[in-house]
This record gives C-alpha cells, structure tokens and sequence, in this order.
C-alpha cells in the first residue's frame, strides 16, 4: 500500500511515495501560486494511494484539515479547506499537519531520534521550527503549533523578529539571521566563508550556536528531555555551531544534564516522509 507525503515550502514542495517505512519515490517542484493548484498537484501524484499527508509551514486544524494561519506559501491560505478539497479531487484520505511536526515525527520514527522518548527537535532554514516529542509521541497543541522554538527570547531587546518580538532565536540562528551578521550572499556562502577562516562569518555561526544553545537549554529545563535533535538546510553548518551551542547546553549541566546534540539523518525529505507517516495514523 503506498503512502503520499507532500511538505508544501514558502518555494518548493517537496513530495515523497511510500512503501511501509520505505521511500519509493520522491520530486521536488516550484511550490504553485496558490491553494487550489497546490490541491491539484498533490491529487496529481495521488494515483492509487492508500493515504494522504500534506504538512504546510503554519498553524493548522488537523481535525477538519484547515489551514489556519500559513503565511509564507504564496496564495492566501488562511481558512482554506485543504483536506476537504483534496480528498474530493484524489478520493483517498488527507490528513493536514504542521511541517515542524511532520519533520519531527519522521526522525523520531526513522531518523535520528528512532529509539529515543523524550527529544527537541529544531530546524534552522529561511526561520527556526521546532517540536517536541515526550514519551514516544510528537506533541501537537490546539494549532498544532506546540514546540516552536524559534521564538523564545534569547536576548531580550535584540534584532526585531518578524512575529512582532526582539532577540528570538530565529533572528540569531536562521539563514537570514547568519547572512546579515556574516556579511554573505547565502548561508551556504556564509559557512564557506568561516570554514575559510573568515572571521566575521566565523562569529556569525558562533553567535547562532550561542542563541541555539540558549534556547534548547532552556527548553530542556522545562521539558526535561535529553536529547535534541537538529535539521534543516543551514543545519549543514551545525559544525560551526557546536562549540558555543554545547558551551551553553554544558553551564546548565546541574539542571539538564548531558544533553545528546544529534544531527538530523533524512535530508530534505524528512517533513514530507513525516506528512506521509501521519497520513497513514489516520487512515
Ligand atoms: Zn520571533
């Protein structure tokens, strides 16, 4: 029985066909201009699925499928029926879920996390996602928003965050964040840079490790987990990042422990396998 997975991006959306635990087929594609097309996509590559999952970058009522509150895609998604939709154009289950949850769920399910019940998970791109998984299970929350990391103050009165706060973690540790204070064209650019030895880039990942560690630790001393788990396309980078993220991780050792800083393993694909698990729970 296979299993359709799509992880609709503010650019791409990326889509993956499943076999039980197992990756059959994968794409990735311009994300389209709106709900309606992006809908008619999905039911595209939905030929003879036993299930659909589709996780979108927002909040989300899983219960009824809607989209809430996904502001970055392009097209105006807030209260659209996404399941209802596409469930009437490809006849097979849908379920909606946060992509931070998707990602999240096929780690701890097949990734970096499998075997371990009590994890953080942080994904550092464009922003900075999270989730949290306590006993075995991705946490959700009423919009499934539960575990978004990437907006505790690290520093309070620093650089404007664009959810309306100052000194979030995501204004020091997501792309755009590491860009402005390396003084590159590109995270990517940015790590090549302090792998060169550049020190201005150098402080940039340093100081996005800081904030990092600060936020995970403190998340971890609320949570009592003991084990984060990091991903997302600047998580390349996390190298850089280690020293200053452990430095804060090791000054709450009293209060957390030894915290495991794992590396995530699925790649680009994880949130769609993720959307593709919990399309399967449900149907
Ligand atoms: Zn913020």
């Amino acid at each position: 029985m296979t299993l359709l997975g799509i992880d609709v991006g503010g650019t791409n959306t990326k889509w993956v066909l499943m076999d039980g635990d197992t990756v059959t087929r994968s794409g990735s594609v311009p994300t389209p201009p709106g709900p309606d097309e992006t809908v008619k996509l999905a039911a595209s590559l939905a030929r003879r699925v036993e299930s659909i999952g589709i996780g979108l970058p927002g909040h989300v009522d899983r219960d009824t499928g809607t989209a809430l509150f996904v502001p970055n895609p392009p097209g105006d998604w807030d209260g659209y029926p996404v399941a209802a939709r596409l469930r009437e154009l490809a006849g097979a289950p849908v379920s909606v879920v946060n992509d931070a949850r998707a990602f999240a769920r096929a780690e701890l399910e097949l990734g970096a996390a499998r075997g371990l019940a009590d994890v953080l998970f942080a994904v550092l791109g464009t922003g900075v996602g999270g989730a949290v998984a306590l006993r075995g299970a991705v946490l959700a929350g009423p919009r499934d928003n539960l575990g978004e990391i990437g907006h505790l103050t690290v520093s309070p009165g620093g650089p404007a965050c664009c959810c309306g706060n100052e000194g979030c973690l995501e204004t020091f540790a997501a792309g755009p964040g590491i860009v402005r204070a390396a003084g590159s064209g590109t995270a990517a650019e940015a790590a090549e840079a302090a792998r060169a030895g550049d020190g201005r880039a150098v402080k940039a990942f340093e100081r996005a490790g800081w904030a990092l560690g600060v936020a995970l630790g403190d998340a971890a001393s609320l949570l009592g987990v003991g084990s984060v788990v990091v991903g997302g396309g600047v998580a390349g980078a996390l190298d850089l990042m280690r020293s200053a993220l452990r430095a804060e991780l090791a000054r709450r050792r009293p209060l957390i422990g030894d915290i495991a800083v794992l590396p995530a393993v699925l790649g680009p694909m994880a949130g769609a396998i993720g959307a593709a698990l919990y399309g399967r729970r449900s149907g």
